[in-house]
C-alpha cells in the first residue's frame, strides 16, 4: 500500500479530520487513542497508539485518551492499579 496514514472519521461524532488533525476540531475528541503518559522530569512518557477499544495504554498501563474522553468504558472502572512511583522511591 503506497497510501499513507488513512484518515478515520472522530469516533463521537464522526467528523472526517484533515490530514494533520490531532483533534476533531467539532467535538474536541482526540482522533488517536494515545497513551496519557506524558513527557516529565522523572519519566519519559509514553505516547503509544492504542487500538480504539483500549481504556487503558497496552504498553505502560497508564490511561489512554479515549478512556480520559469517556470515548471507551474501562471494563474495570474503579479497579485500583498499584502505585509504581511509591513503589520505586520509597
Ligand atoms: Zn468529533
Ligand atoms: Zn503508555
Amino acid at each position: 500500500m503506497a497510501k499513507k496514514e488513512e484518515l478515520e472519521p472522530c469516533v463521537r461524532c464522526f467528523k472526517m479530520p484533515d490530514e494533520n488533525d490531532k483533534y476533531c476540531t467539532d467535538c474536541g475528541a482526540p482522533l488517536q487513542n494515545r497513551c496519557f503518559d506524558a513527557h516529565g522530569p522523572l519519566k519519559k512518557g509514553c505516547s503509544f497508539v492504542n487500538a480504539k477499544t483500549a481504556a487503558y495504554c497496552a504498553k505502560c498501563g497508564e490511561p489512554t485518551l479515549f478512556n480520559l474522553h469517556g470515548l471507551v468504558t474501562p471494563a474495570y472502572p474503579t479497579a485500583s492499579r498499584p502505585n509504581v512511583w511509591l513503589g520505586k522511591f520509597l
